[in-house]
């Protein structure tokens, strides 16, 4: 049972799904590949709801201008305080409850712990930047939580929005089968997953790791464990020191 999408009197209220709101200059971007899986098949079914809003639609003068050169010089445009302001504005209206975001190779890097944060609430309205981003003043202003998917640069926000949507709504009641293969999964317990295999048991001349045919639960349980711990010390010595300073915290 969906707990979310039942009120009281246990009919559905549309109100209570896990709502994203994405401001982009591109809205045919989008549903995009939220629209088919898993994402798109909860989306058909109510379980979250998709809506954009053109930033266009905000922009100022006979053209509806919405960047400009930047103060100070330099390569590229600016996307205007005015006019972003004015978009969140039209947002938030029947919205307000929603945290407001912003793509941003600036921001704070996206963590499945944020991801599992914004899933628990409301939903997210997503700004989705473009040119060479935002004039900081609209960002102070509306003190937006500036999120980046990763250290490079991409050509807009609109991925990165989609990065984030697809994050939080497998995470929503009803959207993936097993609960539990949401928290084996690498970050949910601070590592990396351990390897998986599957049929053919023999392929190209490779056989799988013994234990996993053993059928003994807790061989393949520390198995499984050892094999986290070696990956994430290998690829990821700052997950693998976090991890350690954590567990050191906890006993
Ligand atoms: N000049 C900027 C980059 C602008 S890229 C800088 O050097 O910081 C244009 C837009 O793409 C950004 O405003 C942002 O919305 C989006 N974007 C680019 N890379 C991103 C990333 N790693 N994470 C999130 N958003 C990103």
């Amino acid at each position: 049972m969906n707990e979310r999408r039942a009120s009281a009197n246990g009919v559905n209220d549309v109100s209570d799904v896990w709502r994203s709101k994405v401001l982009t200059l591109f809205p045919e971007m989008f549903p995009g590949p939220l629209g088919v899986s898993l994402a798109g098949q909860g989306l058909k079914d109510g379980l979250w709801s998709l809506e954009t809003v053109n930033i266009r639609d905000h922009g100022v003068g006979r053209h509806a201008t919405v960047d400009d050169a930047p103060f100070g010089g330099g390569p590229g445009m600016v996307m205007r305080p005015d006019v972003v302001d004015a978009v969140l504005n039209a947002a938030i209206q029947d919205a307000p409850d929603l945290p407001l975001l912003a793509t941003s190779p600036r921001g704070a890097a996206l963590t499945q712990r944020r991801v599992r944060e914004l899933a628990r609430g409301p939903g997210a309205i997503i700004l989705c930047g473009r040119f060479e981003g935002l004039d900081q003043r609209v960002v102070e202003t509306r003190n937006l939580e500036e999120v980046s998917i990763g250290d490079f640069i991409l050509s807009g926000g609109e991925p990165a929005a989609i990065t984030l949507i697809d994050a939080c709504v497998r995470l929503l009641p009803g959207i993936m089968g097993k609960s539990e293969s949401q928290t084996e999964e690498s970050f949910e317990n601070g590592l990396l997953e351990y390897p998986q295999f599957t049929r053919p048991q023999d392929w190209n001349g490779r056989s799988v790791p013994e234990v996993l045919l053993s059928g003994h639960h807790e061989n393949i349980r520390n198995w499984r464990q050892a094999e986290a711990e070696t990956i994430t010390k290998t690829r990821r010595p700052d997950l693998w020191d976090r991890h350690q300073q954590t567990n050191a915290g906890s006993t």
